[in-house]
């Protein structure tokens, strides 16, 4: 496997449109496996039939296959930008209040939080976003404004948005996020109102951007914390090298071994079935299809990444 260094020749070395082309070929034929996420019953309605794939690379490359270009619900792709967002106003403070360890158990589950007093395992789950959502409304005067600037800014796209109706239903049926949240408040683990926190977390979740918009949103985690998008510097070379840390070993909930063991990149899923993957140094991809597996990742999303480094040979490992 060609060392990432290397970054040059290896993009040199590859038909990046082909690899692209090929994939979303094998994929078509697997459509059907994997359910979509019906518990937030908005999101049950997408059809399960779709496959885009976006790769933005750090020599200005931009590729795209398939649905590459349909918006979708983002979901815990966010907790990627929120992350970055309340590491910029907490420091290292923010590990006092979320760990960096896998949870292994799965993204909504309660368990752990009563053996450890309160403190989620890792950002990445829903119990550890919404400590972030909280940190997040301590600091900033505009919360979710501050969240979509960033989200527009990172991608390029300056109509991004949350969809109304994705964050109603999840409003309506967070029965377990808001377990959760109350859960922390009890160790006191959150500062603001128990409402305010649960609505930040849903509107980042309910967030609609397509493939390219992904991608090009995390490519400031390839380019050690700087931005090509917008060109400006994101976040300190040593906050991006950790967020890719967490992404690797959490950011796939109990699946991240595995995840590492067939892609090997960092990573971070949602259940509306988009992935982001960085590859460092080198770019930044996006796949989506909305059939999840059985831990809540994309099925068919895995499966390209996977195929993805196989034929390219990239991968951190
Ligand atoms: N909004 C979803 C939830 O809170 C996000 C979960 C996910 O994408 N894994 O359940």
């Amino acid at each position: 496997m060609a060392p990432i260094s290397d970054t040059a020749n290896v993009l040199a070395r590859h038909d990046l449109p082909g690899i692209l082309a090929a994939i979303n070929a094998e994929v078509r034929e697997r459509f059907g496996e994997g359910r979509v996420a019906d518990y937030i019953p908005m999101l049950g309605s997408v059809p399960v039939d779709r496959f885009g794939m976006a790769l933005v690379a750090l020599d200005g490359q931009v590729h795209c296959v398939g649905d590459a270009r349909e918006p979708f619900s983002v979901q815990s792709v966010s907790k990627v930008h929120s992350l970055t967002l309340a590491l910029e106003v907490a420091g290292a403070e923010l590990w006092d209040r979320v760990g960096r360890e896998p949870s292994g158990v799965p993204f909504n589950s309660l368990v752990q939080l009563e053996f450890e007093g309160g403190v989620p395992r890792n950002p990445l789950i829903n119990s550890g976003a919404l400590v972030v959502a909280d940190v997040i409304l301590s600091h900033y005067q505009r919360p979710r404004e501050a969240l979509l600037e960033f989200m527009r800014a990172r991608s390029g796209n300056a109509s991004v948005g949350v969809d109304r109706e994705v964050f109603a239903s999840e409003k309506q049926t967070g029965y377990r996020n808001t377990a959760l949240v109350n859960f922390i408040r009890s160790f006191g683990n959150i500062h603001n109102d128990i409402d305010a926190v649960l609505d930040f977390y849903y509107a980042q979740c309910s967030l609609e951007m397509d493939c390219l918009d992904l991608a090009r949103s995390v490519l400031f985690l390839a380019d050690e914390g700087h931005c090509p998008v917008s060109g400006v510097g994101v976040t300190r070379p040593d906050r991006a090298k950790r967020i890719n840390a967490v992404m690797l070993t959490c950011g796939t909930y109990d699946a991240a071994g595995d995840f590492a063991f067939h892609v090997g990149l960092p990573a971070k899923s949602g259940v509306g079935g988009g992935i982001v993957a960085v590859v460092p140094k080198v770019m930044s991809l996006c796949v989506w299809s909305p059939g999840l597996d059985t831990k809540g990742n994309s099925l068919l999303g895995g499966y390209a990444l996977h195929r993805f480094t196989e034929m390219t040979g990239l991968s951190i490992f």
